[in-house]
């Protein structure tokens, strides 16, 4: 497990701003458990355990953070933001947070409580009303405060340094699995500074055509395009790029044409990555270049998602999301072009927007660089 660790003052703030939110929809209380809700109000994330871990949010007076005494050491005490109330073995947590409740009758919960804990919950609150605490933590979340976007802006940094090594030919690809590859770039990843390795998609050939190809033991060879997609978690918050490179000599004029094309798409997106547009319109401008060029059959996801101390979150870059861009919205701009059977290729990038226009948190070379090893 791994969280951010911010100034008590972030999680101040990011109290203050969910309990306006609060009240501005007449709830009373919120009831944060497993997730990541928890760690953004509190800096703790909870190890999904069968042991009761919730925080107690009220609208007015202080929070608690009902805990398991044997988790309570692991927790990063922030003084004004929250304070502690450590169960026992013998004690029921249940009956502990429903008395920290108490009479509000406005009750929103998070989206990852177990289940049992809630329907144990529900009887020994018969007044309350539940909602769900996504509707009231969600769109802060989506706007990333400044202490998020350097965490982003890190390990974004950090992912282009492992393209870099992929670029330079650090990685040898040519005889390799795609296996062995992945578990290199891995390593890589965590050698740059990430706690967690989220993903390592690495896709050669006819295996590149599909866009959530596993790594497996298909050998790489040369002359083809190898689709590297990958990201981890670094103090909290996610990284997330994809770099294909080409082995061996140039690319054939049908894969440099279509990499023009993608390259393009992607450049769009970002641009309409910008205040005054929707989300779905970083999708429709990606999605025009690719459509314009005789491939829109072949670019078949969404263009981009959210990103934060999830992998994927809020907002999502597609179609029907008429959601307006906002400052702090972090996504990725990803289109991409499958042929089944034969090819595939995804560029992709992260992207805050600014009052100041979309800014790159990913550096690394857009080219599809030939790698000799
Ligand atoms: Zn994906
Ligand atoms: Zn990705
Ligand atoms: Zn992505």
């Amino acid at each position: 497990m791994s969280s951010a660790s911010f100034s008590t003052d972030v999680y101040l703030d990011r109290l203050s701003r969910v309990r306006a939110a609060m009240e501005e929809r007449g709830v009373d209380v919120v009831l944060l458990s497993v997730g990541h809700d928890l760690p953004y109000v509190t800096g703790y994330l909870a190890m999904p355990l069968e042991r009761l871990t919730m925080l107690v949010l009220p609208l007015r007076g202080d929070a608690t953070m009902v805990i398991p005494r044997l988790e309570a050491p692991r927790v990063v005490e922030q003084p004004g933001a929250f304070g502690l109330l450590p169960w026992g073995e013998t004690e029921d947590p249940v009956e502990l947070v429903a008395k920290l409740v108490g009479g509000a009758q406005s009750v929103a919960v998070g989206d990852q409580m177990w289940a049992r804990f809630l329907v144990d919950l529900l009887p020994k609150l018969p007044s309350a009303r539940f909602s769900r605490a996504v509707d009231v933590v969600g769109p802060l979340r989506a706007r990333k405060d400044a202490a998020e976007v350097a965490a982003l802006t890190a390990a974004g940094a950090a992912a282009d340094r492992v393209a870099a090594q992929l670029h330079a030919g650090e990685i040898p690809l040519i005889g390799r699995t795609e296996a062995a590859v992945s578990a290199d770039i891995s390593a890589r990843l965590i050698a740059e500074g990430h706690d967690i390795v989220n993903f390592a998609i690495v896709a050669a050939g006819e295996n590149a055509a599909s866009p959530h190809h596993h790594a497996g033991d298909r050998v790489i060879m040369r002359d083809e395009v190898v689709l590297c997609d990958f990201g981890g978690t670094m103090n909290g918050y996610c990284s997330d790029i994809t770099r294909c490179v080409y082995t061996g000599s140039a690319p054939t004029t049908e894969i440099a044409d279509a990499y023009a094309v993608l390259h393009a798409s992607n450049a769009a997106g970002y641009e309409a990555g910008r205040i005054g547009n929707d989300c779905q319109d970083v999708d429709r401008a990606a999605r025009k270049v690719i459509d314009g060029a005789g491939f829109g059959d072949y670019f078949i996801h969404r263009t981009g998602h959210g990103i934060g101390m999830e992998a994927h979150e809020d907002p999502y870059m597609v179609e029907g999301n008429a959601q307006p861009l906002a400052a702090g919205h972090a996504f990725s701009v990803e289109p991409g072009i499958y042929l089944s059977g034969r090819w595939g290729m995804r560029l992709e990038d992260i992207v805050v927007a600014t009052d100041d226009g979309p800014v790159l948190l990913n550096h690394a070379d857009r080219s599809l660089v030939t790698v000799e090893a």
